[in-house]
């Protein structure tokens, strides 16, 4: 076989990397280039996905270029992408009618809460709960604000699609001919597909008022997409992931009980379900983990936390109290334990498992006592209490009890965040060698539809463990933290009085 690598492209919310994956699921080379982030008003987030799909046609040739091969050594290229940023664009020009609207974007929470006795039935059938942070809803908001949008979409002439829908109609073409496909995890996102039959849902349609003819087509998350022209020419793409499923595909995670979390700006916690759709009572999402041409999708249940890293980020530009993330360690070392304080981040609103956009952040147990070492221990421990209301909510729907949760991401570096977590959990905490789960996961997606890799056993056996914690906490002493933690969390609730303006 003269293809030698597999092409991964991981397109994150700051930036996008296109990485080059050998047999061995070793990284051969790396690109990066970050993207403008656009604030137009408070709670506005968008990307320009013109910019976006430049800054691939870059880094690609500069990849193969640093690895010294060329398209012929590729097997195929696989995608994981942020989810939910919506992307509405014209397929006659190529050219988006609007900035892409990012998923941390709240501008339509108002109009959500005018939907408020719809909720169940959208959770029925999409599994999601009623928030700003899917795609549907954003994509109404192009199609109300921009100019003839609605009329474009309903005749067919605009094209809707998250990144990874953008990225492959760009890659195979575009204008002259791009394939117009989404993959099923990216799908799951939208709160437009019934999340049973993997069908874009009439129903959903209705509801947010959205043109069936700019949907693409929903396909397995591993399949042949099409054949890539281009910076690609002759290259097969052949894999599209969500970045969070495929970090859970990235880490081997392929039976049911399986978990893993990612711990970068926002932490996500995926635990594979199996065949069957576990709807939550706990305030978890159910989403499609990944689905094999051919086969069943797996599903998994998620949940979402919007702030750990980036209230990493608070203390460092925000206060200034330190100058690097890693810092934030030696800080919290300086003393034995919080000091009674509690930082509850709801910058904007509560993901999982509240969903409560009505949410603000505060500190809580504030006295005299507390200094800036107890405010860093605070800081780090909102990213673990966080985690353990995911898990508790995570046992409490799946009937399991996680035993080891596999973890990835920046703050993994930071041992003393991963031991509290462990000791909070009670649970094991490992973390493999290769931590770039996200863009492996894409790069086992492609792998596996080329023959590159034959079997999920074979990448199984890719994966080593680097570190690992084990609980040591007194359990008296985790319990009635962790009830502190839950009474200064209702603190937050109803501080947004007003809906903010459209
Ligand atoms: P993303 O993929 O979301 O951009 P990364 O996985 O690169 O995130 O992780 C970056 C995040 O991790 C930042 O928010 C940063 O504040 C946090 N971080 C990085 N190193 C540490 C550390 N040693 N301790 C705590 N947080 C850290």
């Amino acid at each position: 076989m003269t293809a030698r690598y597999i092409l991964a492209v991981d397109q994150g919310t700051t930036s996008t990397r296109s990485i080059l994956f050998d047999q061995s699921a070793r990284l051969v080379a790396v690109r990066q280039l970050e993207h403008h982030q656009h604030f137009p008003r408070p709670g506005w987030v968008e990307h320009d996905a013109s910019e976006i799909w430049r800054n691939l046609c870059r880094l690609i040739p500069e990849t193969l270029h640093d690895a010294g091969i060329g398209l012929d050594s590729l097997a195929g290229v696989g995608i994981a992408n942020q989810r939910e940023t919506t992307v509405v664009w014209d397929r006659r020009t190529g050219k988006p009618v609007h900035q892409a609207i990012v998923w941390q974007d709240t501008r339509t929470s108002a109009f959500l809460e005018s939907l408020a006795d719809k909720a169940q039935s959208v959770r029925d059938i999409a599994g999601l709960p009623l928030a700003p942070y899917f795609s549907a809803s954003r994509l109404r908001w192009t199609l109300d604000h921009v100019p003839l949008a609605r009329e474009h979409a309903e005749n067919g002439q605009l094209l809707f699609g998250t990144m990874e829908t953008w990225l492959i109609w760009n890659l195979t073409g575009g204008t002259k001919g791009g394939v117009h496909v989404t993959d099923v995890t990216n799908a799951s996102r939208t709160m437009l597909m019934n999340l049973r039959t993997l069908e874009w849902d009439p129903y959903l349609l209705e509801l947010f008022n959205i043109p069936k003819a700019m949907l693409p087509e929903i396909r397995p998350s591993m399949d042949r997409y099409g054949t890539c022209t281009g910076v690609l020419e002759g290259v097969p793409l052949v894999g599209a992931l969500g970045d969070q499923q495929a970090a859970l595909f990235g880490q081997t995670c392929f039976d049911a009980g399986d978990a893993k979390c990612t711990y970068g700006t926002g932490s996500f916690v995926l635990l594979n379900t199996g065949p069957e759709v576990i709807t939550s009572s706990h305030g978890l999402i159910p989403t499609v983990a990944y689905q094999i041409s051919g086969q069943e999708p797996v599903y998994a249940l998620e949940g979402s936390i919007a702030v750990t890293g980036s209230l990493v980020q608070w203390l460092r530009d925000g206060l200034g109290l330190i100058t690097t993330a890693p810092e934030i360690e030696t800080l919290a070392s300086s003393v034995a334990d919080n000091g009674g304080c509690y930082v509850v981040p709801a910058f904007a609103g509560l993901f999982a498992p509240y969903w409560r956009s009505e949410a603000r952040g505060v500190i809580a147990g504030l006295t005299s006592y507390v200094n800036k070492g107890h405010l860093a221990r605070a800081v780090l421990e909102a990213t673990g209490w966080q985690t353990r209301e995911v898990i508790d909510a995570m046992n409490a729907d799946s009937g399991l009890t996680l035993r080891t949760l596999r973890v990835d991401g920046g703050m993994t570096a930071n041992n003393l965040l991963m031991q509290f977590i462990a000791d909070i959990l009670d649970a094991t905490v490992v973390r493999p060698m290769m931590s770039e789960t996200v863009s492996l996961g894409a790069a086992y997606a492609a792998g596996l539809v080329t023959g590159f890799w034959p079997d999920l056993a074979s990448l199984r056996r890719n994966w080593h463990r680097a570190a690992q914690w084990t609980p040591d906490m007194d359990p008296v002493r985790r319990e009635r933290e962790y009830a502190d933690w839950k009474y200064a969390v209702t603190r937050t609730f109803g501080w947004i009085r007003e809906p903010e303006p459209d």
